[in-house]
């Protein structure tokens, strides 16, 4: 066993951690009421895996982890396998570890929890290839130059009643219309009873644009928990809408042409305990680190969308006009700009000041997406870049003359673009490390081969129930 290097460190950590919530007051464990858990972590291609384990078996899984092969690495959308020079083979076994301090139960499906799983190798070192580790050392790395970061993504999904794969907008009533709570009342509050019970805390949740579409937004919490709250809340959504006869999609696109549901990630950082994003003396009231942050995610956005808008469906959604932010600038409350400053105003407290990456999607691993900004904002925070000048406009009513005249390009239009721009990428590539990286776009190729030449309305059909 590896029990002395940096790395068996890290279990350790969390074998410890675990040990005191077991036997301290976990929420969760007081009332006896988890019989079975859920120990799910998200792969390459945005979904979630998963092995379950009775109640009884939880001690046992504190201390040895429970098995899984690491085949899951190279499988794609559909469940089918593709391999990499570092993911692949049935062969070996990699140990999933739950962390309880994001454990959950989730009402809609009484007697189970669910917990995010981290994935070491069976001597007990971080596993390469796992999403949830690589969060984990990039806040670390941020954490090393003082800074902290607070994220959340916000959740839109699309509600169908219809039978089987069939998508039938389950409600009727107009985009962002009070007749859709009338309709859907009681399964929104049985969401949001769920999400109480698994102690996520909610911000809003409103009707959307595109037919049967919701939203829910949660609190910024540390990335790392973001990334868990995000599987967990769709999680909840997809039990509460088996509840209630409903099938939910998160998929970037349902409908093809239609607004799809984004993965919008908001992100603030933090230096002793002040916000970078507000009360500085650069323009909109940033600090010198909070502009350099946000140019730096301006420049490496088109690499980021690789991480964040990573599958086929997602350039059906990043499409002009969508709110999806498909264009290369900033602006303050522009909707579609791709990154969205939210200042502080007289009724925006300091501490709320955020920024908004709106190109993301939830076929996107959570963890990666957290993970891969943080990365960024470490590279930038001392460098002192400047950002251009806001813009206030919506950029496909500009002309060419006037994007190229402004600096404003299209982010990526499709998987190969982008990972065109990911490779080019140090500062993300370098944080993925070779592996996870080629485990990761070996996935997203294949993706895109498994879809060559279909319509976008066959995309749709493919990957509507995937995500
Ligand atoms: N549904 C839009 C998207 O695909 C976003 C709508 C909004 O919340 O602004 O990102
Ligand atoms: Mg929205």
């Amino acid at each position: 066993m590896n029990r002395g290097g940096a790395l068996g460190k890290r279990l350790d950590a969390l074998r410890i951690n675990n040990e005191s919530l077991m036997h301290g007051a976990h929420r969760s464990l007081e009332k006896g009421d988890i019989k079975a858990i859920a120990l799910s972590y998200v792969d390459n291609s945005g979904l979630s895996r998963v092995k379950a384990i009775p109640f009884a078996k939880l001690e046992s899984a504190l201390a040895k982890g429970v098995g899984m092969s690491p085949v899951f690495d190279a499988f794609l959308f559909d469940d089918t396998i593709t391999a990499s020079a570092y993911s692949g083979g049935p062969i070996g076994d990699i140990r999933l570890f739950p962390d309880l301090e994001s454990m959950a139960l989730v009402a809609g499906a009484p007697g189970w929890a669910w917990a995010p799983a981290i994935r070491f190798s069976q001597d007990g070192e971080e596993y390469s290839l796992c999403h949830r580790s690589y969060a984990a050392r990039t806040m670390a790395a941020l954490a090393e130059v003082g800074i902290v970061a607070k994220m959340s993504f916000e959740i839109e999904w699309i509600v169908s009643d219809g039978q089987g794969d069939e998508f039938i907008p389950g409600c009727d009533g107009p985009a962002y219309g009070l007749e859709r709570i009338v309709e859907l009342g009681d399964y929104l509050l049985d969401i949001l009873r769920a999400l109480e019970i698994a102690g996520i805390e909610v911000e809003q949740v409103h009707p959307e644009y595109a037919p049967g579409q919701f939203e829910i937004s949660v609190a910024p919490l540390d990335p790392v928990r973001a990334a868990d709250a995000s599987v967990l809340v769709k999680h909840i959504i997809r039990s509460s809408s088996s509840r209630f006869g409903l099938r939910a999609s998160f998929a970037p696109s349902v409908v093809a042409g239609g607004v799809g549901n984004g993965g919008h990630l908001h992100c603030s950082f933090w230096r002793d305990g002040l916000n970078l994003f507000s009360g500085g003396s650069k323009r909109n009231g940033l600090t010198d680190a909070g502009e350099s942050i946000l140019a730096g995610v301006l420049k490496e956005l088109p690499a980021l969308c690789a991480i964040g808008a990573p599958s086929v469906a997602s350039y059906l959604r990043l499409v002009p006009q969508h709110w999806a932010g498909v264009f290369r600038c900033w602006g303050v409350e522009n909707r579609e700009a791709a990154l969205r400053l939210v200042e502080a105003t007289t009724l925006v407290a300091a501490e709320s000041a955020n920024a908004e990456l709106k190109p993301f999607d939830l076929s996107s691993s959570p963890y990666l997406t957290v993970g891969a900004v943080a990365a960024v904002a470490k590279h930038y925070f001392d460098k002192s870049l400047s950002l251009p000048e806001p813009v206030g406009v919506d950029p496909a009513s500009l002309s060419p003359d006037e994007l190229v005249k402004l600096g404003i390009e299209r982010l990526p239009k499709s998987v190969g673009e982008a990972l065109d721009c990911l490779y080019a990428s140090k500062v993300i590539t370098e944080s993925l490390g070779e592996e996870l990286l080629t485990a990761f776009a070996a996935v997203r190729v294949a993706e895109v081969g498994q879809l060559d030449g279909k319509s976008p309305e066959e995309v749709v059909a493919a990957t509507r129930w995937k995500y």
